[in-house]
C-alpha cells in the first residue's frame, strides 16, 4: 500500500499513520520529497481497508500497489529519487552525469592517464573494475585489492568519484573505503543474495540490466536493494542478447523511458556493452541522452588498442572528448545539462 500525506501534514500526523501500517504487518519505508511524505507498506498482512487510511488525518491519498515492486515504483517517490554524491554531483537531477573510463584497471600509469582524460573531456566520474566477470576463466580477472587502491588514490588525486563492480558478498566490506559506488554487473543482476546484501550498505549501487533480463526483472533486483534500507540505486541499459549478432548486444534505448515512467530511480545508459563495437557507441550515446537517461556509463581507454578487456567497445581520449561536445548539444535540446 502507498499513503501520499499531504503537503502540510504534521510529523505526529505521519507517525500515527506509520504506527497503524506496522500494527497491520506492514514495514513501512519512507520518503520525503521537496513536497511530501510517502509511505509504502510492504508486506503481507492479513487483510486491511485502504479506506481506514484514507480518511486518517493529513492522507492526501491512499491506494493498494499492485505492481510487484513496491519501493521501486514511480509512486513511492513520484519526484524521481535523486542521488547525491561528494563534490556537489547528482545522479537523477537535471544533470547527465557521464561516468567513464577503461574496462578493468590495469596498471598505475594506464589507470592515472584515463583518469587526466576523462576528467578533461567532462566526466564525473572514473569507472574501472578491479574484479571482472570474465566469460572465460583464463581472461585477466582484475587487479583485485591492487587495483581498489589505485582507483581510490587517482580519484582523490583528480576528484572523480569512483565506481567499480563488486561480484560478491565477501568483497563488499573490502569495496567500501575506496569506491563511491559499487556496480553490479549484467550477469549479477539476479544474484539475489548479492543484492539483499547490498541492501544492508550505505553506499550507492548500480545495477545493471541482465543480459536476458526484462525491464520488471531488472525492476525486482532493484526491489532487492531497496528493501534492505539502501534507497540509492541507479539502472544501467548495457543492451541485451537478441537474435541479432552484428552487435555485441541490443542496446535497448526503449528500455530508457519505459523505466523513467515506471520506476523513480535514476536510469543510465552504456552504449559500450551495449554495442561492443567503438564505432557505434557516439551513436547510441547520443540516443541515451535524447531519450532521457540521467547518465552514460562509457568504457574509455589511453590505448583500446592494448586493452586487456573490451579494447573494441573503449573509445580513443579524443573520440571521447568530441562525444562530449556532441552529447552536451543534444542535452541542452532535451532540457538537461551535461558539464
Ligand atoms: C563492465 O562494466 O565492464 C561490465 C562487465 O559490464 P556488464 O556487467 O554490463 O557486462
Ligand atoms: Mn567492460
Amino acid at each position: 500500500m502507498i499513503v501520499a500525506m499531504m503537503e502540510k501534514a504534521t510529523e505526529e500526523e505521519i507517525q500515527m499513520v506509520v504506527a497503524r501500517m506496522v500494527e497491520i504487518g506492514f514495514n513501512v519505508h519512507r520518503t520525503t520529497g521537496a513536497r511530501q511524505t510517502v509511505l509504502a507498506g510492504v508486506g503481507q498482512p492479513a487483510s486491511f481497508d485502504v479506506q481506514d487510511f484514507q480518511i486518517m488525518a493529513g492522507v492526501a491519498d491512499a491506494h493498494r500497489i499492485t505492481s510487484p515492486y513496491k519501493l521501486a515504483g514511480r509512486g513511492f517517490a513520484p519526484q524521481g529519487t535523486q542521488i547525491k554524491f561528494t563534490n556537489g554531483v547528482t545522479v537523477g537531477g537535471k544533470e547527465v552525469v557521464v561516468m567513464a573510463g577503461p574496462c578493468s584497471v590495469e596498471s598505475r600509469e594506464q589507470i592515472f592517464t584515463a583518469a587526466k582524460q576523462v576528467v578533461a573531456g567532462g566526466a564525473k566520474f572514473l569507472r574501472g573494475g578491479a574484479f571482472k566477470p570474465r566469460s572465460s576463466p583464463y581472461s585477466f580477472q582484475g587487479m583485485g585489492l591492487d587495483g581498489l587502491r589505485l582507483l581510490r588514490e587517482v580519484g582523490d588525486a583528480t576528484g572523480l568519484l569512483i565506481v567499480s563492480e563488486v561480484m560478491e558478498i565477501s568483497q563488499i566490506e573490502l569495496m567500501l573505503p575506496y569506491v563511491d559506488c559499487l556496480q553490479v554487473g549484467a550477469r549479477n543482476m539476479q544474484n539475489f543474495n548479492l543484492l539483499r546484501e547490498l541492501g544492508q550498505a550505505r553506499k550507492p549501487v548500480l545495477l545493471k540490466r541482465g543480459i536476458a533480463a526484462t525491464i520488471e526483472e531488472l525492476l525486482l533486483s532493484a526491489e532487492y536493494i531497496l528493501s534492505g534500507g539502501n534507497y540509492d540505486v541507479m539502472l544501467c541499459e548495457r543492451g541485451i542478447r537478441t537474435f541479432e549478432t552484428y552487435t555485441r548486444n541490443t542496446m535497448d534505448i526503449s528500455a530508457i523511458p519505459v523505466l523513467k515512467h515506471l520506476t523513480h530511480l535514476p536510469v543510465l545508459g552504456d552504449p559500450s556493452h551495449g554495442t561492443g563495437r567503438r564505432d557505434m557507441v557516439p551513436a547510441m550515446a547520443r540516443a541515451s541522452v535524447a531519450a532521457g537517461c540521467d547518465g552514460l556509463l562509457m568504457e574509455v581507454h589511453p590505448n583500446p588498442d592494448k586493452a586487456v578487456s573490451d579494447g573494441a567497445q573503449s573509445l580513443f581520449p579524443q573520440q571521447f572528448e568530441q562525444l562530449m561536445k556532441e552529447l552536451r548539444i543534444i542535452a541542452t535540446a532535451v532540457d538537461r545539462t551535461l558539464s
